[in-house]
């Protein structure tokens, strides 16, 4: 049965990978209808909102997003979009596998990492406190309630899915409230799964073992800056910000979006790698059990991949990101 879903175009090279993963979408007979939406900067310019009230109602209806990258303003301007959708929506659970391709040359081979990071507190809740002209606190939060949820689901997933470790990530040395009874409802969830492996790391330590021994890890699990920085470091380890996809849900919602920004420096250059785009397009397949497109679209961006000659620039090669589309709609 056909599924609509809610597109957000975003801005930077949103626009351009959302349009070329469309067109692939499409000439792949994915059983779905799209309502598209621009957002971002552009937008507000001309409409006074980010987000039309049209892309929050379609989002609302259909459940399913799949969103492009949108720019937020550095140090100062209004509160990520990004950051205001997955609280908007309680997206508790951000899960962002990565995944070596044998066929992109990369420091490492056999990379297989899932990232499960905590999506709706920690320092995110935005919450800077100016106590005088030279001093600024802001608000780490950590609730048992979001701190359960993802844990389990981190546990959930591995035993669903035939993993064999779950690492929690944490700084509980030194944040001994907040971090630390994130790391005791991680020991005491991990009792209920005694057939999974459960080991802790302080994130600086998980840093230097994530670029010299990646293999030694499995399901990662932790708070939101964290995942959010690790996240972009698991990404390096596969080839680069251009293949890592992500799924964000709740119980209610869910939203699909490459882990990169809009990469202001290459907007508009037609020079985006979609494939980030593209996979979370296949983990929404997935989730809609319409494995079978899922599939053949990853088996022709494999194809792509193993043959090695229409590859865009961050991979290593010449290509456009419209050659590269056509390259894989070829392969379908
Ligand atoms: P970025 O991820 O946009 O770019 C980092 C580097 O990676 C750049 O050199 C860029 O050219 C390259 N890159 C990223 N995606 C690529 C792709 N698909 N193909 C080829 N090269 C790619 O990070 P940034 O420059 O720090 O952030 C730019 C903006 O994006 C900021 O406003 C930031 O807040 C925003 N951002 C949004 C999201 C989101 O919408 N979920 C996530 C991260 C950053």
């Amino acid at each position: 049965m056909t599924k609509t879903i809610t597109v957000f175009r975003g801005d930077g090279i949103g626009p351009e990978i959302t349009d070329a993963v469309l067109d692939i979408l499409k000439a792949a007979n994915a059983p779905l209808d799209f309502e598209i939406f621009d957002v971002g900067a552009a937008v507000y310019e001309k409409t006074g909102s980010f987000i039309p009230q049209e892309g929050f109602d379609s989002f609302e209806k259909n459940k399913v997003l799949l969103k492009s990258p949108i720019t937020t303003p550095i140090g100062s301007g209004f509160k990520s979009l990004n950051v205001t959708l997955r609280q908007k929506y309680d997206l508790w659970a951000n899960i962002r596998p990565a995944l070596s391709n044998p066929a992109l040359p990369t420091r490492f081979e056999n990379v297989d990492l899932v990232t499960f990071r905590e999506n709706t507190e920690d320092l995110y809740i935005g919450e800077e406190i100016e106590i005088d002209a030279d001093t600024v606190h802001a608000i780490k939060k950590i609730t048992r309630k979001a701190s359960e949820r993802i844990i389990k689901e981190a546990f959930e997933y591995a035993l669903k899915n035939g993993r064999h470790k779950v690492t929690c990530i944490h700084k509980a040395n030194i944040l001994k409230k907040s971090d630390g009874m994130f790391l005791r409802i991680f020991e005491e969830i991990a009792k209920s799964y005694p057939q999974i492996e459960a080991d802790s790391m302080i994130v600086d330590a998980a840093c230097m073992n994530l670029v010299m021994h990646p293999e030694r890890f499995d399901v990662l699990v932790m708070p939101n800056l964290y995942g959010d920085i690790l996240s972009d470091l698991t990404s390096g380890l596969i080839g680069g910000l251009g293949l890592l996809p992500s799924c964000n849900r709740g119980d209610s919602y869910a939203m699909y979006e490459a882990v990169h920004g809009s990469a202001p420096d290459i907007a508009g250059q037609n020079l985006a790698n979609p494939s980030a785009l593209l996979l979370s397009a296949c983990m929404m397949l997935d989730d809609l059990h319409e494995e079978e497109s899922a599939s053949k679209i990853r088996n022709a961006l494999d194809q792509v991949f193993q043959e090695g000659k229409v590859l865009t620039k961050d991979l290593g090669g010449q290509a456009s990101t419209s050659e590269f589309v056509a390259e894989i709609k070829s392969r379908l």
